[in-house]
């Protein structure tokens, strides 16, 4: 068996790794950790070993570069054989993951002004692992190259063709990795010619159509603000919404930024979380704000599905996957209920059981013996829990013939 695949996913102020054997279930414990707060008196590695036991250790003040020294001590008996980097947008230029050079490095910089914030700090990330694994063969996997196969009727904005053109104004899509994963996975266990909507809803939300293993749209855009409700971002919006908060109340494009960024969604609904599990128990106890972040959350969820079945020729079914998707059934099924001209009959009891790392069908066809193959005309409806770091895995060594 070949040795494992060092993932790293580097912020601004964090790094995220996962140490992937060739051969492991999705569910599987990993090494893995995160490096939080770099940059600070309170910089902290927290570390998972492949047993479960979890330890943290204070790195005060420690960088990317000494983030990543203190890691690569703690990565056990078996050395990595080659680094995969998630890389948040990799622009028109990236259809696929790619081995680094200086050619990809510079193509990810010239790719910078669209994702301002993440692609910096991927590069940060990948020079600091260049320089400490020298020896090692590194691959960028990047979040919009799984969308690269949109049509243009689904990536084009009604703009001006200069803004497209010359300024790359249109839509790219997120959550490529788990979008990719989780409709490769179903495929596996489905044959067939097939057509999904996948749902990743995490803290970041978008859906995607995927027919024969082609993204034909998704609903994040040019940035992953546009498309659904979620946590802290508002998801579409009028878009003269910015002039007119300057306009009215004199606030500066930055401050609009923070606003639909960090303060919106769930968080800004509610008035109270961003968390899911906090809003459904809320909503419960009769919370007003956390029932009406939960109403507008599904039912612009409902209407984001209802709009990606229009990308696919055959729709087999929805896939939900990300926290909220792998675990929160009551979000699915209240979702789900507003659709009820989509052939979608959820199976209440599979429903409430698939959550936490459970993976399988919950619609009413699934295991219906008795219906016989034809009688079932209902639409498949799964929870994959998503495996992100398995596929950035996958990926590298694909790319690298591991
Ligand atoms: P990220 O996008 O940061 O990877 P996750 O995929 O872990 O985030 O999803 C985080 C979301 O999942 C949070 O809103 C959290 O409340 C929600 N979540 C996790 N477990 C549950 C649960 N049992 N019920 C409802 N929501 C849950």
């Amino acid at each position: 068996m070949s040795r494992p695949i060092l993932v790293i996913n580097c912020g601004s102020s964090s790094i995220k790794f996962a140490l992937v054997p060739e051969h492991v279930a999705a569910h599987q414990v990993r090494r893995s950790g995160l490096a939080e707060n770099l940059g600070t008196p309170e910089a902290l590695l927290n570390i998972t070993t492949e047993d479960g036991k979890k330890t943290s250790f204070a790195i005060p003040h420690a960088d990317h570069q000494a983030a990543l020294t203190e890691i690569l001590k703690r990565l056990g008996d078996e050395q990595p054989i080659a680094i995969g980097h998630r890389v948040v947008h990799g622009g028109e230029k990236f259809t696929h993951a790619v081995q680094i050079d200086e050619s990809v490095l510079n193509a990810i910089r010239e790719t910078t002004p669209l994702a301002p914030l993440h692609n910096p700090a991927n590069l940060q990330g990948i020079d600091a692992t260049l320089k400490l694994f020298a020896d090692l063969p590194q691959v960028a996997v990047f979040d919009t190259a799984f969308h690269q196969t949109m049509p243009p009727q689904a990536f084009r904005y009604a703009l001006p063709e200069d803004l497209y053109s010359k300024h790359h104004i249109r839509r790219y899509g997120f959550h490529g990795t788990s979008h990719a994963y989780v409709t490769q996975h179903t495929d596996q266990l489905v044959d067939g010619d097939n057509g999904w909507i996948s749902a990743h809803l995490g803290n970041g939300c978008s859906t995607c159509a995927v027919w024969q293993g082609k993204s034909m749209d998704t609903s994040m855009g040019l940035t992953p603000l546009e498309g659904l409700v979620m946590g802290t971002r508002s998801g579409n919006v009028d878009p003269s919404l910015h002039i007119h908060l300057t306009r009215t109340l004199g606030w500066s494009l930055e401050e609009i930024d923070q606003i639909l960024n960090k303060k919106s969604g769930l968080l800004g609904l509610s008035g109270l979380s961003n968390d899911m599990r906090t809003l459904t128990e809320a909503a419960a106890d009769g919370h007003r704000g956390a029932q009406l972040a939960i109403d507008v959350f599904c039912y612009r969820l409902a209407q984001s599905l209802a709009a990606m079945s229009c990308a696919l020729p055959v729709f087999t079914g929805i896939i939900f996957t990300g926290g909220i998707g792998e675990n929160a059934a009551v979000i699915r099924a209240k979702t789900l209920a507003l659709l009820p001209h989509f052939g979608l009959y959820l199976d209440i009891q599979k429903n409430q059981k698939m959550i936490r790392g459970a993976e399988g069908r919950i619609d009413q066809g699934a295991d219906d013996t008795e219906l016989g193959i034809n009688a079932y005309l209902g639409r498949q409806i799964w929870v994959i829990p998503t495996d992100e770091e398995g596929q950035i895995a996958r990926e590298t060594r694909s790319v690298l013939d591991l």
